[in-house]
């Protein structure tokens, strides 16, 4: 039987490498929705070839587009948030959710209310949500896969293996674009030079938070969440290689590492066909070509991100929340040239610092986290106009 598959920010760079693995062997899919917000000829192609029942983009100003590209096709189109929203809801067996942002939150929590399989590459929606999405699981039975190479290397490395075992897990970090900068320079980073990956080929947000490793501190809260681990179980470990992906400690003092290529296909390959493992068309690594994996201590003077992640872990609550809603805020800031790269950092932490006690200790429903991503975000923006003016 066909599976029923729907793509989430198909557009995207974690949405092409879906794309391109059901593309290999679609007579195995049903593709029931693809979703995207600009890029309208990316998704009426990826629409077409893949016999989608209907194409959404997140922007209402772009669905005539959209349907003049997909005329005669017969696929449905749509426009809007609401629209994406109500994707979550149409009955399907796996769901990628691949957009960028708390505006993946919704759609996923939907795949995950109807019991679908979501494998989840926007760590966002863990971090500003991380219960919700784990308890709205749980009640519906839907399985919840992690996408980002270090958490499926840690569920790999976790296969039967009991977790009240583990020590310590330990995920890696390239360092980003200005791992090896004197630290006086990064006030002046442009926004070129942060969207430059020294390994990955991703998104440009994503890019440019692995730069400020904001990223990183990101999956440090997304470990906690999905593991269900404690925050000081959790390590961060510079790997400029970002061959091995993660490790996993246990009691014995045994530590099993996830190495593999830097290709997000092995990961969303790795979540498509789970619990089974398939051929995927990723590179087989040469040991003796690559000699040397090397590793250092993440410094927290370069990457104040990291710290900001730890306080959010012991604040607990919708600390996540504002967390992330004001790094997307300042990361908007950055790209738009109104505050500089070291800016990012001291937003977050004055938005954190500054949200109402009450607010973090609200109860983790959809419409709370909706309003305190909307007043951190408001903060945020004041931060960024002090600072502009
Ligand atoms: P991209 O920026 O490449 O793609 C984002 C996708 O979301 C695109 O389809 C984009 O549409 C769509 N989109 C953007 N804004 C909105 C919106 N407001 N509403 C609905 N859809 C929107 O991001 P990535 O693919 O790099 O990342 C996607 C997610 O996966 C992120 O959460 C990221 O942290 C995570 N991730 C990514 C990895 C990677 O290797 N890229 C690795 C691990 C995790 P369009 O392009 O048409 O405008
Ligand atoms: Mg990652």
């Amino acid at each position: 039987m066909k599976r029923r598959v729907s793509i989430f920010g198909s557009t995207g760079s974690i949405g092409q490498n879906t794309v391109d693995l059901i593309n290999r062997n679609p007579d195995d899919y049903d593709v029931i929705a693809l979703t995207g917000a600009s890029n309208i000829q990316q998704l009426a192609r990826d629409a077409i070839r893949l016999c989608a029942d209907v194409a959404i983009t997140a922007d209402v100003s772009r669905l005539d587009d959209l349907r003049t590209a997909l005329d005669g096709s017969g696929i449905d189109s749509e426009a809007g948030s609401s629209a994406i929203n109500e994707a979550g809801h149409r009955p399907t067996d796996w769901v990628m959710s691949a957009i960028v942002g708390a505006a993946g939150l919704t759609p996923g929590l939907h795949a995950l209310q109807q019991g679908a399989t979501v494998a989840l590459a926007n760590k966002e929606s863990l971090v500003c949500a991380g219960e919700l999405i784990l308890q709205t699981a749980k009640q519906n039975g839907a399985q919840l896969l992690p996408v980002d190479s270090e958490h499926s290397g840690v569920f790999q490395a976790l296969a039967g293996e009991d977790i009240s075992t583990v020590d310590r897990i330990i995920i890696t970090a390239s360092g980003g674009a200005f791992r090896d900068w004197p630290l006086e320079k990064l006030a002046h980073a442009t926004l070129a030079q942060a969207s430059s990956h020294p390994n990955w080929d991703m998104g440009q947000r994503i890019t440019i938070d692995s730069a400020s490793m904001f990223n990183k501190a990101m999956e440090i809260i997304e470990t906690k969440e999905y593991f269900g681990i404690s925050a000081n179980k959790i390590e961060v470990l510079v790997h400029p290689e970002s061959l091995i992906h993660a490790l996993v400690g246990f009691n014995d003092g045994a530590l099993i590492a996830h190495v593999g290529p830097t290709d997000m296909r092995h990961a969303i390959g790795y979540a498509l066909h789970w619990p089974k493992r398939q051929p995927l068309p990723v590179e087989r690594l040469d040991f003796a070509r690559i000699g040397t994996f090397s590793f250092r201590a993440p410094d927290e003077k370069r990457w104040p991100a990291l710290r900001l992640a730890r306080e959010v872990m012991e604040r607990g609550g919708l600390a996540g929340t504002v967390f992330n809603a004001a790094k997307e805020v300042a990361l908007n800031g950055f790209v738009s040239g109104d505050i500089s790269f070291i800016n990012m950092a001291e937003i977050v932490d004055k938005v954190l610092n500054s949200v109402a006690v009450d607010h973090i200790d609200a109860p983790m429903t959809l419409d709370n986290i909706m309003y305190v991503d909307q007043i951190s975000r408001n903060a945020a923006i004041n931060e960024i106009k002090q600072r502009a003016g």
